[in-house]
């Protein structure tokens, strides 16, 4: 069904059972695993050690992201020790690093003031990454819906219904969708020889012609897709091909399935489930970006992109070969 192997450079998926990897066959799909760093989960038992090991068992299947703690702000160690980590992730097969949105929306230092990316406690590991030629995945803020009310026709109302945690409009004293990204922003400019991959359209999915900017600033800044289709489909389409045909080689297709149980513990049914609506995700990927038949968004049929073939592989593999050294 499609003509070119996929890397799926951005997700969250434990396939450790013979049906998982049947499905990554049948779309020749390599799957680039995502660690996510919060104090609210064991990240190191539930993706780290799942993600290793795959990447291990299959390494034509998978490969992976390890990610590092977040500061205690009392120990003088910090950085040095998340080096020390990060390091024997890499020995350990990693191939990158991610950060995550609780820098800027959720981690406070002990003054109360949220930590932002660019704080300089993080500048030694970042510029660890550089010199290793590791990229680092940012996912720093949220889309701007984040900081609007609710709205049923943003592709955001699902999650932001159902996650309020993450919801910050009308929360005093919230750093702003601006704020957060220029702290983000800072850290691709202070670092320049850093390879930096800004997760989710790097949270400015709303209007490709922002993602642009900073493009041309930054030469060393990419972006993925990951569950942003929708972010995409509801632009104006001349608008969303000018800008993937400007920055060709800069966009890496990604999609977040995020299944946090392995594989190999689920009954049947559940495996099933999941599998069949990963197939009908990676098809609806293609269908929207590389066909020109409507494709159905929140009720709206949009006709897709209908991508040349060239764009399509770039997209959906040789972009992430080229900003994932290793992958
Ligand atoms: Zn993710």
């Amino acid at each position: 069904m499609n003509a070119f192997p996929i890397i799926d450079a951005h997700l969250h998926f434990i396939g450790n059972h013979p049906d998982s990897l049947a499905m990554l066959e049948e779309f020749n799909l390599k799957l680039l695993n995502v660690c996510v760093s919060h104090s609210s989960f064991k990240w190191r038992e539930i993706m780290a050690t799942p993600y290793r090991d795959l990447a291990r068992r299959y390494p034509h299947r998978y490969a992976w992201c390890t990610a590092f703690v977040s500061p205690g702000f009392d120990d003088p160690d910090y950085a040095e020790r998340a080096i020390r980590d990060l390091e024997r992730d890499f020995a350990d097969g990693a191939i990158a690093c991610k950060v995550w949105k609780d820098l800027g929306m959720d981690l406070r230092d002990p003054q109360g003031r949220y930590v932002m990316v660019d704080d300089p406690i993080f500048a030694p590991i970042f510029e660890h990454l550089a010199h290793r030629g590791k990229p680092l995945l940012m996912h720093i803020g949220e889309p701007l819906s984040c900081w609007q009310p609710l709205n049923p026709a943003s592709p955001h109302y699902n999650y932001y219904s159902k996650n309020p945690r993450w919801h910050v409009y009308g929360r005093p004293g919230f750093p702003s969708h601006a704020e957060i990204l220029a702290a983000r922003d800072r850290v691709i400019e202070n670092h320049p020889r850093l390879r930096v991959i800004g997760a989710h359209l790097g949270s400015l999915e709303h209007d490709v012609r922002e993602i642009a900017r900073r493009m041309e600033r930054f030469p060393n800044f990419a972006v993925d897709t990951s569950a942003r289709l929708t972010d995409l489909a509801f632009q104006d389409p001349s608008v969303v091909r000018d800008f993937l045909h400007r920055f060709s080689d800069r966009v890496l297709f990604g999609t977040d399935i995020v299944a946090r149980t392995p594989q190999d513990q689920m009954t049947p049914e559940e495996r099933t489930e999941l599998l069949d609506a990963a197939r009908a995700n990676y098809r609806r990927h293609l269908a929207f970006l590389g066909g020109r038949a409507p494709v159905e968004f929140q009720g709206r049929s949009i006709p897709g992109l209908g991508l040349s073939a060239d764009l399509m592989e770039k997209l959906f593999f040789a972009n992430a070969r080229a900003w994932y050294p290793g992958i």
